[in-house]
């Protein structure tokens, strides 16, 4: 009985109990008719949420720093970066390339009558337009992602203004010169950094235990609102693009992550899955790579003993950047859009869809519904309507759960295969030990 009663399948029962009770409250506007309970609801997930965002940049930057004291060679650091964004290019023109084979093959704007598209696009107007107004003139100058902006980016002039602002890459960068530089410190002086730093890490990791003990709680309140809100009534005449979108989401998840794991690692993928299941349910009902940033820190040091130097340079880097899913859907929308509006789309217009997605998934930020926004950076270009935003829109959320679960997932396939590449022990360690060594025993 006891093995039953662990954390992660008391989380997964939340999820499941919290879909239903999503569901029969949607269905009888429960949540509309205590809006109390809908307070509370939305209070326990977004309480949920903040407990774990709060521990994201400390995590990072001293894992990073402790890490990067434990690479101490910058060749190294090199090597593992390189590696990190070959795999990141690679699955992200996979993630494009799967997504249009889909989405072309099932044409699923054919099944969306004319009459249908423009009540749907009159209906979520307004959400399109708020969509679209941040991205518009000189705003969507400031959001467009070019190389040079993003090299321009990465070194913080203020690095406490970056913490602040919650700005990844900055921080990485910093953290990164940081314990480099660190790691040149001498005798007892270092040690004593190696052993302060490695000790404030562990405490965020504990930290990371002690939230994940409510998720339970969290995960029923993101869920249930998240399913009360769901309108049914829309997902009949977009079913076939919701269908194109998550059959293309696992068959990169099972197909191109299930090989790289069986190619580049000695770990059988269940096994894998099994590691990263708090990853899977935190980053379904928290939609947001940011959000599930710690557990998944904690998941793939502790249950796949990649070490801290590896995984705190590739994750943090991961959710940033690193956004299969959301690449997917970016695709599989802009052609959806195009077949809605009988726009007819060539080859090189297709190869372009497949550059700006990848561009454009790199420029989403790591939080809900971040990736519908971007996809104006890609519809503008080719000429395809901003209205078919709405529609998207009116059926994003549950998609957003699914893309993120596939974005993290792709942060901790490279993480797994670059630190086995670079001649570490990475296998599978079951529940009950992470569970003994994180709890220091
Ligand atoms: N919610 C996604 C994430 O955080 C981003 C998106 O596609 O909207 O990874």
């Amino acid at each position: 009985m006891k093995r039953f009663l662990t954390l992660p399948n008391a989380i997964l029962a939340a999820l499941l109990a919290g879909l239903v009770f999503g569901w029969i409250a949607g269905a009888t506007r429960l949540l509309e008719r205590f809006p109390g309970l809908n307070e509370a609801l939305s209070l326990g997930g977004d309480l949920f949420k903040q407990l774990i965002l709060m521990v994201v940049l400390p995590l990072v930057f001293f894992s990073l720093i402790g890490g990067m004291m434990g690479i101490g060679d910058p060749r190294r650091l090199g090597r593992v970066a390189l590696k990190t964004l070959v795999l990141y290019a690679l699955t992200g023109a996979l993630a494009c390339t799967i997504a249009l084979v889909f989405v072309n093959t099932l044409v699923p704007g054919r099944h969306v009558p004319a009459e249908t598209r423009d009540q749907i696009a009159k209906d979520y107007e307004a959400q399109q337009k708020k969509l679209v107004a941040p991205l518009a003139g000189e705003a969507k100058e400031a959001m467009r992602p070019t190389f040079w902006k993003f090299a321009r980016s990465l070194v913080p002039a203020n690095v406490v203004d970056a913490l602040a602002r919650g700005q990844m890459l900055p921080v990485i960068f910093f953290a990164l010169l940081f314990g480099l530089t660190a790691a040149t410190l001498s005798g007892t002086r270092r040690d004593r950094f190696v052993d302060l730093v490695g000790s404030i890490t562990e405490v965020m990791i504990r930290m990371v235990g002690v939230v994940m003990k409510f998720a339970p709680v969290g995960v029923f309140c993101l869920i249930a609102t998240a399913a009360a809100s769901l309108g049914l009534a829309l997902i009949r005449p977009l079913a076939m693009y919701c269908l194109v979108v998550v059959l293309a989401l696992a068959a990169h998840f099972f197909i191109v992550y299930g090989g790289l794991i069986k190619l580049l690692t000695r770990v059988p993928f269940l096994q894998f899955c099994r590691a990263l299941r708090p990853v899977f349910i935190t980053a379904f009902s928290t939609s947001s790579s940011a959000a599930t940033l710690p557990v998944n820190l904690e998941c793939v040091t502790r249950r796949l003993n990649v070490p801290p130097s590896v995984g705190s340079f590739v994750l943090p880097i991961g959710a940033t950047v690193n956004m299969d899913g959301t690449a997917i859907m970016q695709s599989v929308a802009a052609v959806f859009i195009a077949q809605l509006y009988s726009i007819p789309l060539n080859v090189p217009q297709q190869l372009a869809i497949i550059l700006t997605a990848l561009l454009a998934s790199v420029g989403s930020a790591p939080i809900p519904s971040a990736g519908v926004a971007m996809l104006v950076l890609i519809l503008e270009p080719l000429g395809i309507p901003l209205e078919g935003l709405a529609l998207i829109w009116a059926v994003d959320r549950p998609l957003d759960m699914l893309r993120t679960v596939v974005n993290v997932t792709g942060d901790g396939v490279a993480a797994a295969a670059v630190a086995t590449m670079e001649g570490e022990d990475v296998r599978y360690v079951a529940e009950m030990a992470a569970t003994a060594e994180s709890a220091g025993a």
